[in-house]
């Protein structure tokens, strides 16, 4: 099962190696979509070339519906809606069909939305070249200890809603001290789509691997 979706996750990398690809992994109702929705409209902030803007597209995963694809496709940017019905996480080749509406060749970022779930989409690879796990401030601080797999496999944490941290109560050293506990190597960004605030970090972050993965790609047309 792992082994042929590894297969198509492979196969995914090649059909990307010249985009940056996000999978964004988080419980349902963490504020995935929302992230998106700024995210797409903020798209200059993280250009490396001011002249030329950013084209993303999104796939977005969800059991039923395609409200978030709607609600995304508001922006202006391509998004296709994979419903997955009773399957609880995308896969590799469910990715790459959807992938095949987009405009891959012309487009700098890809933005997949997974199904809301902590368990099982941490074990498909979708070819991504960066997980971010978004959990928000209304979660336990424990998430991290309770979900250790989906956090283990993230480059990126992002806690959102974080205009909302004092009222509900969020424990923040609770949940960076777990954070650094279950996932050392991520780094964790405090965000909030509502009001931007801690924006400009994560946007620094995206910006770095996009002009890193942006080198590399320029050099790997070179010498091809
Ligand atoms: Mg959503
Ligand atoms: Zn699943």
């Amino acid at each position: 099962m792992f082994g042929q979706n590894n297969q198509n996750a492979k196969e995914n990398r090649t059909l990307f190696r010249h985009l940056l690809s996000l999978n964004l992994l988080s419980s349902p109702g963490s504020g995935k979509t929302t992230l998106i929705e700024r995210l797409l409209q903020d798209l200059d902030l993280i250009t490396k070339h001011p002249d030329r803007p950013i084209l993303a597209g999104v796939i977005v995963g969800d059991l039923a519906t395609d409200h978030d694809a709607e609600k995304l496709r508001k922006t202006g940017t391509p998004t296709i809606q994979i419903n997955t019905g009773n399957l609880c996480h995308l896969e590799a080749a469910g990715v790459a069909k959807a992938a095949q509406q987009l405009d891959l060749a012309a487009l700098d970022l890809l933005i997949i939305e997974n199904v809301g779930n902590l368990v099982c989409p941490a074990l498909y690879d979708l070819g991504e070249d960066l997980r971010i796990v978004v959990m928000s401030v209304t979660e336990g601080e424990d998430k991290p200890l309770k979900y250790p797999a989906t956090f283990k496999s993230a480059d990126a944490v992002v806690i959102s809603k974080c205009d909302i941290a004092a009222a509900v109560g969020f424990n923040r050293a609770g949940t960076m001290a777990y954070l650094s506990q279950v996932v050392p190597q991520a780094q964790v960004f405090e965000v909030s789509a509502k009001t931007g605030e801690g924006l400009g970090p994560f946007y620094g972050y995206l910006k770095q691997v996009m002009g890193s993965h942006q080198a590399r790609a320029e050099s790997y047309l070179l010498q091809t």
